[in-house]
């Protein structure tokens, strides 16, 4: 085999290796950020699961109307999940304090 064509393959083979090892490289670094995304999330969830926002004390679910809303044993802050504050308007009576609180101006 000449030696140029020799020394051309063998570039090649570089290159290509080269190319699989930066695409390998990126796949483990996407996977480990991944992974370091979720543990704090995890992380996130397991320090404020069930703690008032506000003052860092425990919540504990409180029946109100058709919810249990989240209700912190300190300092009385009451919090909703997602979508609670809609079944509790929709459960509310037209005219109510609560109903007038939060009422939308497009009616
Ligand atoms: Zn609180």
């Amino acid at each position: 085999m000449p030696e140029d064509l020799f020394e051309r393959r063998r570039k090649h083979e570089d290159k290509h290796f080269y190319e699989r090892d930066q695409e390998l490289i990126g796949k483990l670094r996407a996977k480990a950020e991944a992974e370091r995304r979720e543990r704090e999330r995890k992380h996130r969830k397991e320090s404020h699961w069930m703690k008032c926002p506000k003052c860092g004390s425990d919540l504990e679910e409180t029946p109100l109307g058709p919810v249990k809303v989240d209700k912190c044993t300190e300092c009385g802050g009451i919090y909703l999940d997602s979508g609670e504050l809609e079944i509790l308007l929709a459960a509310e009576k037209r005219g109510s304090l609560l109903h007038r609180l939060f009422k939308r101006s497009d009616k």
